[in-house]
């Protein structure tokens, strides 16, 4: 054929598609496009092997809050490596960094919390969660009570428990998934689910009731906990209405269920507080961290569960004599100490302050384009943001099928140098908390260049 393949032989891009089967790709589709290959990164930028430069508009995935090339991080894990580069926590040994990790992180904590757990990923921790919801209930005599709650749209990961509590299609679809027992409530999005003519309170009200219908439905005896995060990331930047969380959280109050408060996107200043719990006012039992807890720079997540939630897994792990749950990796002495460091650049820099000012120009700005024919609805509290692309604004729909329109406007993105994240048909903004207004600026400007090049 005299098709010229855009992928030269031998090329970098050409042994990823010979060799790399990769996370969340259309595995078919990549053997005729290739990858983006990145190479380098520097602050909010990161630059593909050909040189050209991205404002990293996603921190990744959600994750690298003091940017990319941070020195410090560098430098603390270079010294860790040298001291002690791996030990454990397992049969009672402990390391000084994680001692270091688990103390910053229950006294940091918004709600008076009593221990910290360490996993490697968001979904280990969610996955570890549900097992020790199963464990407690045992422990305290109610082994009926292990049915948990999430909701439509929910991310919380990809192992088998933690893809059943995720309420997005693509995570079951040919997964045998959900796991039996993980029950699902609506989703917090007023824009889209709202009924005609319904105000924001009357639909946290209609929430709150589905959930307690949905609770009596299966027993409140049946139900153990309810898994939430405070602003759903991956089901599309999800900011629930004013109300929402005091009236969800009177109903968990009424019938004794655990509230797990999946902060792996909002903990570490995302949402403009260092957690979400208070920027919404929650009052969780459990907290699920990772991501901006080491800025992504090595891969480290954490459970910190309050007296309630722990006493009867400890007392539980007397009577049976182990809790017999741990990762080789878990808490893993580099990764606390990056970790740790990272955590302290956060308070030190300031940059819980800094996502405050530009989150508050990066939602101006984005409303400011409200009135453009392509945008539905723009969302978004602290520094995460998203906007809804449509292309029939009373019907709120854009083109068929679901997900082109936003396809679309993410390849123009990343054309004009940015690198967005398309949820279906909206396009999420979570830049690295370190990004000045300016930077801020420079991001709207080339959105708004790729919508009108789009439109
Ligand atoms: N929970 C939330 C809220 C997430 O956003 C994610 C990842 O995006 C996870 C859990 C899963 O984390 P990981 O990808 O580290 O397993």
């Amino acid at each position: 054929s005299d098709t010229v393949s855009p992928v030269a032989p031998n090329s970098a891009e050409a042994r990823d598609i010979a060799y790399h089967l990769h996370a969340y790709t259309n595995a078919r589709k990549h053997e005729e496009i290739g990858p983006l290959v990145i190479d380098r990164g520097e602050g909010i930028h990161v630059f593909d092997h050909a040189g050209n430069r991205y404002i990293e508009a996603m921190a990744g995935l959600w994750s690298v809050a003091v940017g990319f090339g941070d020195k410090r991080l560098a430098a603390a894990a270079a010294r860790q490596f040298e001291k002690l580069p791996y030990y454990h926590d397992f049969t009672h040994k402990s390391h000084g960094p994680v001692i270091d990790l688990a103390e910053k992180l229950v006294s940091m904590a918004p709600v008076p919390m009593s221990k910290a757990f360490f996993t490697n990923s968001g979904s280990e921790a969610n996955d570890t969660v549900l097992k020790m919801i199963w464990y407690r209930s045992n422990a305290l005599g109610q082994p009926e009570r292990k049915k948990v709650i999430a909701r439509e749209r929910a991310y919380h990961g990809v192992t088998i428990a933690s893809a059943s509590l995720t309420g997005l299609p693509n995570n079951h679809k040919s997964f045998d998934l959900p796991l039996a027992g993980i029950l699902r409530t609506g989703s917090p999005h007023f824009w889209r689910d709202a009924l005609p003519g319904e105000t924001e309170e009357a639909f946290a009200t209609r929430r709150a009731d589905e959930l307690e219908q949905l609770i009596l439905a299966e027993g409140p005896e049946t139900v153990a906990a309810f898994f939430a995060e405070p602003v759903m990331g991956a089901g599309g930047v999800i900011v629930p209405p004013a109300t929402y969380w005091d009236k969800i959280q009177a109903v968990l109050r009424k019938y004794d269920i655990l509230f797990v408060a999946d902060e792996v996107i909002c903990g570490f200043g995302r949402t403009g507080r260092m957690f979400g719990t208070e920027t919404f006012n929650l009052k969780p039992d459990v907290m699920v961290v990772s991501k901006a807890l080491s800025s992504s720079y090595l891969p480290i997540s954490a459970i910190i569960a309050n007296e309630r939630f722990v006493a009867p897994i400890m007392d539980q792990s007397n009577t049976i004599g182990t809790f017999g749950h741990g990762f080789t990796a878990g808490g893993h002495p580099v990764a606390a100490a990056v970790a740790l460091e990272n955590v302290r650049i956060i308070e030190e820099e300031g940059l819980v302050a800094n996502a405050v000012a530009s989150g508050r120009r990066l939602l101006e700005g984005l409303h400011a384009l409200a009135g453009h024919p392509l945008v539905g609805e723009v969302r978004g509290v602290g520094l995460i943001a998203a906007v809804e692309l449509v292309t029939d604004k009373a019907a709120k729909k854009a083109l068929e099928p679901a997900g082109t329109l936003g396809g679309l406007v993410n390849a123009g993105l990343q054309a004009n140098g940015v690198i967005s994240r398309a949820m279906g048909d909206a396009i999420a903004f979570c830049p690295p908390l370190i990004i000045t207004e300016s930077e801020v600026d420079d991001l709207l400007s080339r959105f708004a260049l790729t919508l009108d090049t789009v439109a």
